[in-house]
């Protein structure tokens, strides 16, 4: 049985690699200061004897006795990281620091949740791992980017300096089940609107596009990636290469709820990112020919399904 640390733990993600890693007959310690995340993600795992929950804020310090750590904790969501942009920044960084500073005081093996979004509005599609990005380090989504790159640069130096066994995963949008229901992004706004009947709302012409991965395949992407060769860190992206345009995930959205919403557009919010979709030639080839699953369809019926439950439930 291995001790495991997950920040981030009772987050959109974080539960769902919380379930999996108890599941397997680990010990799970979840950290949050519930900033996005919520009790409720992972109330369903409360009274399981391996699973603990710790509030706590990964600015801070935090010690304990962990063979590995996934480190999560950041909100993921332009509007959610965008509200405190400084303290956004600082939990990436921070953050990194305190958490590789554990892993190297208890020699745990950790892994770092980054983003496809140090690859910033790409000039070179799909991105592969070896693309350097296109991010301005000064606009409203550099609190989030930059301190995602900052935090990959700070995970290889502990690994080159301090032979840190560290493992980095580029993670493209990701949707499913216990998304906040006022997270702010495309997936979770479309279906609440097209459920509530109000307007679908593209920003832009919506001919803007991202590949969706759900939750599921990312959280095995993340455990394999873990257990991957002993010196391979990575970074490796983990996503789904089937892309859409905002406009064609609209109208998938609007046919499987059958809602009556009708499409506006809003305007395009500063440095949004035109077109995402990952090269996972890397992911097959180190993690056991690892591949997304879940076909589009499928995981936004289980996700409708859920919230469609949270609205009946009035907890949305
Ligand atoms: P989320 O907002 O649901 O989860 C983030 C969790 O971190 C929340 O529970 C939040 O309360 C917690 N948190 C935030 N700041 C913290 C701090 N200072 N100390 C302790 N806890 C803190 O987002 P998510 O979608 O579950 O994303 C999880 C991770 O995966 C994030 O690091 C995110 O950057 C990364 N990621 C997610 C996606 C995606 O599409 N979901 C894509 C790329 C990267
Ligand atoms: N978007 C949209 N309507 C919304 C929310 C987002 O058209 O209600 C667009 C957004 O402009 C972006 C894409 O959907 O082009 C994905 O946005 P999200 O915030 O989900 O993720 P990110 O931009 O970080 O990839």
């Amino acid at each position: 049985m291995k001790r495991i640390l997950v920040t981030g733990g009772a987050g959109f993600v974080g539960s769902h690699l919380c379930e999996r890693l108890l599941y397997e007959g680990n010990e799970v310690i979840c950290l949050d200061n519930y900033f996005t995340g919520s009790k409720r993600n992972i109330e369903h795992l409360m009274d399981h004897h391996y699973f603990e929950l710790v509030r706590h804020d990964i600015i801070n310090p935090y010690m304990i006795e962990v063979d590995e750590i996934y480190n999560l904790a950041c909100p993921a969501s332009p509007v959610h990281y965008q509200y405190n942009p400084i303290k956004t920044i600082k939990t990436s960084v921070m953050g990194a620091i305190n958490m590789l500073g554990l892993a190297k005081r208890v020699g745990a093996k950790i892994l770092q949740a980054s983003t496809s979004e140090v690859y910033g509005d790409p000039s070179v599609h799909p991105q592969p791992e070896s693309y350097w990005g296109n991010v301005n380090p000064i606009g409203l989504r550099s609190c989030y980017d930059e301190g995602k790159r900052c935090a990959e640069t700070l995970f290889m130096d502990y690994h080159k300096q301090n032979e840190v066994d560290i493992k980095i995963i580029r993670i493209f949008n990701t949707y499913g089940p216990r998304m906040h229901p006022q997270d702010g992004r495309v997936v979770s706004n479309f279906i609440m609107q097209a459920l509530k009947g109000d307007d679908i709302t593209i920003f832009g012409e919506g001919t803007q596009t991202r590949s969706f991965q759900f939750v599921d395949d990312l959280v095995e992407g993340m455990i394999r990636m873990m257990n991957s060769r002993d010196g391979f860190a990575g970074p490796v992206n983990i996503g789904n290469p089937v892309e859409f345009t905002m406009l064609e995930l609209a109208q998938e959205v609007i046919e499987l709820t059958n809602s009556k919403s009708k499409i506006i557009h809003l305007p395009l919010p500063q440095d949004d990112p035109m077109q995402r979709q990952p090269n996972i030639d890397l992911a097959k080839k180190e993690l056991n020919g690892w591949e997304p699953n879940v076909h589009l369809k499928e995981g936004l019926g289980k996700t409708i399904a859920y919230f469609d439950e949270l609205i009946k439930a009035n907890k949305a």
